[in-house]
């Protein structure tokens, strides 16, 4: 399919450029992954993973490969902060699985991490490149020029801008700065299950909701380990004191609600902060012969938890927008990007809007939003998120 003898180059190894990278070779393109780090790697704690993802999984060949890796949750269960009262329950089971076509699991980021860059190594078409940080790029009429690494330069077909949050390829077709902090901050754990009280497990993705805070937690690795992340709104939530002072804080923040979140979150190691950022939807994913993908085009909070989703389902899909209009590369990347936008940009501005709902803090709002929620039976919540879940 592929004209170009160059290769496509992606700037960043994450789940989104090597999900592109896998996905690019398979349709006969070679590609040139640059990593910035040392090694490629991932931070180590929980992903959830809706069907949507596990249906780009069953494309690109490494379904089965993700789902040994996983935890498959029973449900998405809402709890209120400081009664301990279930305020929805949505169930991932056998009836879920048949309705969406694939389960919904959470996995331990280092293992998805370890299957994309599995088969990548595995694939003749792809090279990876490790301590090679993108410093800049030269768009040409027939290709890009990428600088990189100390003084390196390597010409390419493409420029994928796979390279996060703080992405330097955005700041170059974007920018739009800094993304913004709104005010939260997250800690997040892992702890082996055993560490953790019987009566405080579930095999639900379970989220405890209060005013302007809520914690999340999951089994990971076949129940071996308890993933727990804690989130709340504080002035300093870039703060980078000591871990003491960090914990001392989370306690106090959470002092007022039910005894189990307090206990889950006395069994937190604090030792880093992580502010909470949002970025505003934006079509400018592409430019002549660069484009965005992932976190770098579409960052999003965590609310529905798919921000990796969509970074993986942008993969695929920009494979094929360049494998069907590999004569016009950057009409490839156009096409990619109005396929893409608008679903992402729900994503966004969805996850903005549940980050509201799970952090009401005035009684009223919070007794009409429940009273909502158990008027909700399962079926009304899957058509909720069908536009989600059944993928693209
Ligand atoms: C607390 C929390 C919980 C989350 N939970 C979920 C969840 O449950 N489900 C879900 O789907 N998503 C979740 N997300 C979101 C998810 O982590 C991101 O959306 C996803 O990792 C984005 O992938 P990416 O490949 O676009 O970017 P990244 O994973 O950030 O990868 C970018 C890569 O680019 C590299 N890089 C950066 N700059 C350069 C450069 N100049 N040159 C070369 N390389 C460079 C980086 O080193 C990195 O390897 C969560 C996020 C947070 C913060």
């Amino acid at each position: 399919m592929f004209a170009s003898d160059k290769p496509v180059v992606i700037a960043g190894g994450g789940l989104g450029g090597l999900t592109a990278a896998l996905a690019l070779a398979q349709k006969g393109a070679r590609v040139r992954v640059l990593e910035q780090a040392f090694q490629f790697g991932a931070i180590g704690y929980g992903i959830q993973l809706g069907p949507n993802v596990f249906k780009m999984f069953e494309r690109l060949g490494i379904r089965q490969q993700t789902l040994d890796r996983v935890f498959r949750s029973t449900g998405l269960r809402m709890i209120d902060a400081f009664s301990g009262d279930t305020i929805l329950h949505i169930p991932t089971d056998e009836a879920y699985e048949k309705r969406f076509g694939h389960p919904y699991a959470v996995i331990h980021r280092v293992d998805l991490h370890d299957v994309l860059l599995d088969a990548c190594r595995k694939h003749s078409n792809v090279e990876l490149t490790d301590s090679a940080s993108v410093a800049g790029f030269e768009d040409l009429p027939d290709g890009v020029r990428v600088f990189y690494g100390d003084g390196q330069v390597i010409e390419g077909a493409l420029l994928i801008g796979a390279d996060g949050l703080r992405s330097g390829i955005r700041a170059s077709l974007v920018g739009d700065g800094e993304p913004r902090a709104i005010g939260y901050a997250a800690h997040r754990t892992l702890l082996p299950m055993e560490d953790v009280p019987e009566h405080l497990r579930s095999s639900d993705v379970v989220l405890w909701s209060g005013p302007s805070m809520h914690i999340v937690h999951y089994p990971l690795r076949r129940g071996a380990l308890f993933n727990l992340v804690a989130v709340f709104k504080t002035p300093r939530y870039d703060s980078r004191d000591n871990p003491e002072i960090l914990k001392r804080e989370l306690l106090e923040t959470y002092s007022a609600t039910h005894p189990h979140m307090r206990a889950l979150l006395e069994l937190m190691t604090v030792d880093r902060r992580w502010p909470i950022t949002d970025r505003d939807p934006t079509r400018k994913w592409n430019s002549g012969h660069v484009c965005l993908l992932g976190d770098a085009a579409h960052p999003t909070s965590q609310s529905l938890a798919q921000g990796a989703g969509m970074a993986i389902e942008d993969g695929v899909y920009i494979a094929s927008a360049i494998a069907e209009n590999a004569d016009d590369l950057p009409a490839a990347l156009e096409r990619y990007t109005r396929g893409r936008y608008l679903r992402t940009a729900r994503v966004q501005l969805e996850s903005r809007q549940l980050w509201e709902f799970y952090h009401f803090d005035d009684p009223i709002e919070i007794e009409v939003r429940n009273q909502q929620q158990s008027e909700m039976n399962t079926e009304d919540y899957y058509k909720c998120l069908n536009w989600l879940w059944s993928g693209i």
